[in-house]
């Protein structure tokens, strides 16, 4: 039979989450008559989780564990996961009980109103103002700056069609970003409101430099969704207008040298003492270097072959076969 639902769960240091996790999807499945897998990834974790995955796989055959020879990164993991599971509908969530695991049959009626990308959004959110204030911020940057209005692109809780990850790959911490890449491709992207809890077991892995690797990886979301094929348009139009004023600054500045020198009642100029004089220079060699690197990203494109996976899965559990 074709399988429905794959549920994708990265693990970081959970043991003492995993089993109630497990438990919490089974009742909303079976309430809802849900056919469904669970992948655990597991991303280098030095607690008991990998030892329970085992046990929760050999006692229920629709659970499969990964595991993941050092900490790769949620992204990462997700991406293992992904790429192992079967289902038609994908459903990522975290494995430490703060997302919750009735909001299941919530995310799949919204893909069924034909959508390909349905995001949670912690309207009610259990984390301390540290995480969640700055979160805020991010959260409207990123809405504004690409376009797709989400109130919670971080969330861990998203749902989506299987084909968006033929054409979306997740590397780096990229995971936060998937539904502004789905978007860029023409995906449709929606979210709906999710019960969040705090956390009871183990401890958060993001600190405050989530932000500012956020801000960074925004700034490389616009670049990949809005110049990936055509680079220099962007490196070029900044090169350019460098080297353009570098060189009206240059132009004006050697003609009035020269008028300087040739006219009687002019005061002779000396370039070095024009501040201007060294904008210019400035200029003519920043715009000269964005021009040449975009060059390069363009010859990156034109080369461009797949990468093979950034991760190394160390074990497997065995599969249904
Ligand atoms: N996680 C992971 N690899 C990492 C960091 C986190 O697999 O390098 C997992 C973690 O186990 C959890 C989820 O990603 O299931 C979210 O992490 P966390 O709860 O620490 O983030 P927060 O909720 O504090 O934003
Ligand atoms: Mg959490």
């Amino acid at each position: 039979s074709v399988m429905k639902l794959s549920i994708v769960i990265p693990v970081l240091n959970e043991q003492d989450s995993l089993r109630e996790l497990v438990n919490r999807i089974r009742e909303v499945t079976t309430k809802n008559s849900l056919e469904f897998q669970i992948l655990f990834v597991d991303d280098g974790s030095k607690d008991r989780s990998w030892g329970t995955i085992v046990d929760l796989a050999s006692e229920d055959p629709r659970i499969i564990g990964i595991r993941f020879r050092r900490n790769f990164g949620k992204a990462a993991a997700l991406s293992a996961g992904i790429e192992a599971a079967q289902g038609e509908f994908i459903i990522t969530m975290d494995a430490d009980l703060q997302d919750d695991p009735k909001e299941i049959p919530n995310l799949l009626a919204k893909m069924e109103e034909g959508f390909d990308v349905v995001s949670g959004w912690k309207k009610d959110r259990h984390d301390p103002w540290h995480k969640t204030w700055p979160s805020l911020f991010f959260n409207w940057m990123v809405s504004w700056a690409t376009g797709v209005r989400l109130h919670d692109h971080n969330c861990g809780l998203k749902a989506y069609r299987r084909q968006v990850f033929d054409e979306v790959r997740l590397y780096g911490e990229m995971h936060r970003f998937i539904p502004v890449l789905a978007a860029s491709r023409g995906w449709r992207v929606s979210e709906i409101a999710v019960e969040h809890h705090p956390r009871i077991h183990g401890v958060s892995k993001y600190g405050f430099t989530r932000f500012f690797k956020g801000f960074l990886d925004l700034m490389t979301v616009y670049f990949l969704t809005g110049f990936r094929q055509r680079p220099q348009h962007l490196l070029g139009t900044l090169g350019l207008l460098s080297f353009l004023f570098g060189f009206l600054g240059i132009t004006v500045l050697s003609a009035w040298w020269v008028l300087s020198r040739t006219f009687a009642g002019w005061e002779p100029i000396h370039l070095h003492q024009r501040a201007v004089f060294y904008y210019a220079i400035l200029g003519l060699l920043l715009g000269v270097q964005l021009i040449s690197i975009g060059f390069l990203a363009e010859l990156i494109i034109a080369s461009h072959r797949p990468h093979s996976p950034q991760y190394s899965i160390a074990d497997q559990t065995p599969r249904e076969k």
